[in-house]
């Protein structure tokens, strides 16, 4: 059949009665239930005077309703999911910089982004949950009069803009990135193909959906092919193990700290695990550190497959294949829809073995920032590749491997560090669960290599063990001058550890 270009084609794949979301313990909402609800809710925003191109700022606890609403609001206007534990400022920074027509809020909210609509002249609808139809199922309420019915009606097109996210602002102030109907869907086709979704596959996604990874791979890859979703009300590892009993799921994706978060609770739930086996475990958003797959892969008794996304492709560009294809720790696989290319400064392909930038090509890569020209003069190379702002070398089978992002490059005296080359040897001390390597301001140097590390539970070890330890490894240049012995590292909203700004988030600067 012809692959969907559009989000009401995409949940068309589903057989009327099979469940498409639930919760754990929760009664699904069949296919044909989630069709019904995304036409009554377009019909009803369109009622209001919001249509094609319209934006919807969607500011909802993680969950049913809130997948749901990103599907049926996407699919006839435009989806602006944000955190719901924004504070007003960035709730007015956010709203404003994306143009929302309507904020959509659960009945009985009080979040503050109701006060800066109100502030910023832009409606609010609620949403009422009716779990009784199905997990997800709600109608909307809304606040103000109708300005009447809007010409823009209807289901939208392959090219409308299906999706607005911020960047996570890992580097740099977050960015705009628009993401058309027909870049949302390729992104699912890829997912669903690079793991061989069907119909009889069950997730359970603990990844948040306000941003891409959860999204896409959570709910849109597994829907595109009539398979089931179960959606938690967000990540948490003292449940983790009772949702997997009640949902018996074949596979999960998350990021690398949540799966060590996981780990620290799988002794107590062997169980669970032996009765729930999993087809495969997935992990992107942050390299995975090769001690974490291995002990994921032999507690699960499942392969751990990692993938490589971001926000300016609808999330994946590459992935690990599954067995009997090789997939290997410290790589993110091969390319995964997209084209592939790790090119030099001006752009120009590098033979396998040569590490350059990575770039991509593909339906699912958004065409340009939103009202940033300046970065969309950096992110296109002149032959028309999206420079993805990372680091990575190609094996000659084509394997992709990260070796670090450009912007975290520590300078230290004109000698160029990668933290990552660092991240990775203290990883290999066994006493060290989880390791950031950063840049701190040195008054001579410029900058000069720091690490904040998190120890195993119940390993002791001081910095002069581990700075001793990297001392045998690396060369003196690139040895910590600092290592911070910590409880936790302080962590971006979507559970990804952060180099840039933990000088200051630290203190040490
Ligand atoms: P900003 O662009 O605002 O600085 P961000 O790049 O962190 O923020 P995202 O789009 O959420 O925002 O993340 C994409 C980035 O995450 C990639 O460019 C890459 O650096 C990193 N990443 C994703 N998957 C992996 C992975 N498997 N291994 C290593 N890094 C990864
Ligand atoms: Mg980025």
């Amino acid at each position: 059949s012809v692959p969907a270009t559009t989000l009401h084609e995409l949940i068309q794949a589903g057989a009327d009665a099979a469940p498409a979301l639930s919760s754990p313990g929760g009664v699904p909402l069949t296919f044909q239930a989630l069709r019904a609800l995304t036409e009554r809710t377009v019909a009803d925003l369109n009622a209001r005077g919001i249509g094609r191109g319209d934006r919807v700022a969607i500011v909802l606890p993680n969950g049913p309703e809130m997948a749901a609403a990103f599907i049926a609001v996407a699919a006839g206007t435009t989806s602006a999911p944000l955190n719901p534990s924004y504070k007003a400022d960035e709730f007015e920074f956010y709203m404003s910089d994306l143009g929302a027509k309507l904020l959509l809020v659960a009945e009985g909210s009080e979040t503050p982004a109701v006060a800066v609509a109100e502030k910023l002249g832009v409606s609010v609808a609620r949403l009422r949950p009716t779990p009784d139809e199905g997990a997800g199922s709600f109608t909307l309420h809304f606040a103000s009069e109708s300005t009447g019915p809007t010409e823009k009606s209807g289901p939208a097109g392959s090219d409308d803009i299906a999706l607005v996210l911020h960047t996570s602002g890992t580097t740099s102030r977050p960015k705009i990135v628009p993401l058309t109907q027909a870049n949302v869907c390729a992104s699912a086709r890829n997912i669903r193909t690079a793991l061989a979704f069907g119909p009889e596959d069950r997730g359970l996604n603990i990844m948040p959906l306000f941003h891409i990874h959860g999204l896409i791979a959570g709910i849109l890859a597994p829907l595109s092919v009539g398979g089931q979703v179960s959606c938690t009300p967000g990540f948490n590892a003292l449940k983790f193990f009772g949702w997997m009993d009640e949902v018996n799921p074949t596979w999960y994706t998350g990021v690398p700290t949540m799966h060590q978060a996981i780990l620290g609770r799988a002794a107590r739930n062997k169980e669970i695990i032996a009765r729930n086996p999993l087809r495969f475990i997935r992990s992107s958003s942050s390299s995975l550190p090769p001690q974490v797959m291995k002990e994921l892969e032999e507690t699960f008794g499942a392969p751990v497959i990692e993938a490589y996304g971001m926000t300016e492709a609808a999330h994946q560009m590459a992935s690990n294949p599954l067995p009997p294809k090789p997939h290997y720790a410290g790589s993110v696989g091969l390319a995964a829809g997209p084209e592939i290319a790790v090119v030099d400064l001006d752009g120009e392909p590098l033979p396998a073995g040569e590490t350059g930038e990575i770039v991509i090509r593909g339906d699912n890569v958004m065409k340009g920032y939103e009202n940033n020209e300046k970065a969309n003069a950096e992110a296109f190379t002149k032959q028309g590749w999206f420079r993805t702002g990372d680091q990575g070398v190609l094996s000659p089978e084509g394997y992709l491997s990260i070796t670090g992002r450009l912007k975290e490059i520590i300078n230290r005296g004109g000698e160029k560090i990668s933290p990552r080359e660092v991240d990775e040897i203290l990883m290999d001390h066994p006493a060290v669960s989880q390791c950031v390597t950063f840049a701190v301001p040195h008054d001579k140097l410029g900058e000069d290599v720091a690490a904040a590390i998190v120890l195993r539970e119940g390993v002791e070890a001081v910095e002069k063990d581990i700075r001793s330890f990297a001392s045998e490894r690396l060369a003196a240049f690139k040895v910590p001058a600092k290592i911070l012995i910590l409880d936790e590292i302080p962590k971006g909203a979507t559970g990804k550890l952060q180099r840039i700004g933990l000088a200051q988030k630290l203190g040490l600067v």
